[in-house]
């Protein structure tokens, strides 16, 4: 089958005649419990939820292995963190992905004893630091400079190793690229991002390969409590019907956005890897299904890209990414991502391709003037 027709059925129950084809969000904070309680699919509201049961049970089939979600894209990267590392342990993250994640990993797993080494997304730098490690953490596109990373190789290097492999996958999206099939023992996701696509949610989840990991990262969640509502994750997963024509059309845009950005004098960079003439192209075409909608540029400096963003009438200024309305923000201004001052992350969505070229180039010849 299909991903176009996949995301439409994932797990939607059989048909029973009378019944809604998606059942809406279950409010539960415990179910009608008596005896035995292996008696029930559901005991207590922390460890089960009908409403998770289904969306999980549509993103292992996306996925290819079993799935668990979590309150936020952050519970789900604590998640396996915690779950895999212990003092003394190694892992390796990139230098140029998610700020907290590599937060996460050096300041507060840290200070439990565990060592962090940093490299870079692109090449073999993070194959290199592999000797001792537990864990290679890999982020492909990084966010936000979106360089692509070998999954496949750095996964086989990573075993040799005898480290285990987690994909931060939040940019590409499971349709863009299986991080499970490509040889990862974890692929985690912000489901906040283009999965969901609606800016109206903050969620995450997180797939292994290993169903005993499975249990595992279940354990924790339960005993930690990092479960979702049961709202935002019936609306994801009423979004996810529409992921593939969300991702065609946004990628369209961003390619098409992209490499107008790549023509055009104002900009001095432009990273995509849709893009053939991105130095991640190659390794991208091998593993990508889809580029995803993000596309990073750098203007002269600091007032020219604050100018672009407040100028510019289609860009709607906001952080995050992966929603059917285009975003931008100069990254520069949080700290924590080694990007120049003129540097924009650009999340482009859905509407007519027209509109957003008409006015991204408009305002870029103003910039000139
Ligand atoms: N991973 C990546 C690559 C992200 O960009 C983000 C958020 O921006 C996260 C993880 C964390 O996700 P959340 O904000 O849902 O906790």
């Amino acid at each position: 089958m299909r991903d176009a027709t996949r995301v439409v059925r994932a797990g939607i129950p059989d048909a029973i005649q009378g019944d809604p084809f998606l059942p809406g969000p279950t409010f539960a904070g415990t179910y009608h419990l008596a005896g035995d309680p292996a008696s029930s699919p559901h005991t207590y509201g922390r460890p089960h939820n009908p409403t998770w049961t289904r969306y999980e049970a549509a993103l292992a089939d996306l996925e290819g292995g079993p799935t668990r979600v979590f309150a936020s894209g952050m519970a789900a990267v604590t998640a396996v963190m915690a779950t895999v590392l212990r003092p003394g342990d190694v892992v390796v993250m990139p230098s140029d992905g998610y700020y907290a994640a590599r937060s996460l990993a050096g300041d507060y797993f840290g200070s439990l004893g565990v060592t962090m080494r940093v490299a870079p997304t692109a090449g073999e730098a993070q194959a290199a630091l592999l000797a001792g490690a537990r864990l290679l953490w890999i982020e492909s596109p990084s966010n936000p400079g979106l360089d692509v990373a070998d999954i496949q190789a750095l996964s086989t290097a990573a075993h040799d190793a005898g480290a285990l492999v987690a994909v931060d996958n939040t940019t590409a999206t499971v349709l863009g690229q299986r991080p499970l099939a490509l040889g990862a023992d974890f692929s985690v996701a912000s489901d906040t991002k283009a999965l969901t696509g609606h800016s109206d949610l903050i969620l995450g989840h997180v797939a292994v390969r290993d169903a005993a990991w499975d249990e595992v990262i279940h354990g924790w969640r339960s005993k930690v409590g990092s479960m979702p509502g049961p709202m935002e994750v019936w609306l994801a997963h009423r979004s996810l019907a529409t992921l593939v024509l969300r991702l065609e059309r946004q990628c369209a845009n961003a390619l098409a956005l992209a490499t107008l950005l790549a023509e055009h004098p104002s900009v001095l960079t432009v990273r995509y890897p849709g893009l053939a003439s991105d130095p991640t192209h190659a390794v991208a075409a091998r593993q990508m299904a889809y580029y995803g909608p993000v596309v990073s540029f750098t203007l002269a400096d600091r007032t020219a890209a604050e100018r672009f963003l407040s100028e510019c009438p289609m860009i709607t200024e906001a952080t995050s990414f992966g929603s059917v309305h285009t975003t931008a923000e100069r990254r520069a201004r949080w700290g924590g991502d080694a990007v120049p001052e003129g540097f924009i992350r650009m999340s482009v969505g859905i509407e007519h391709i027209d509109d957003l070229r008409a006015a991204l180039s408009a305002t870029l010849d103003r910039l000139r003037m």
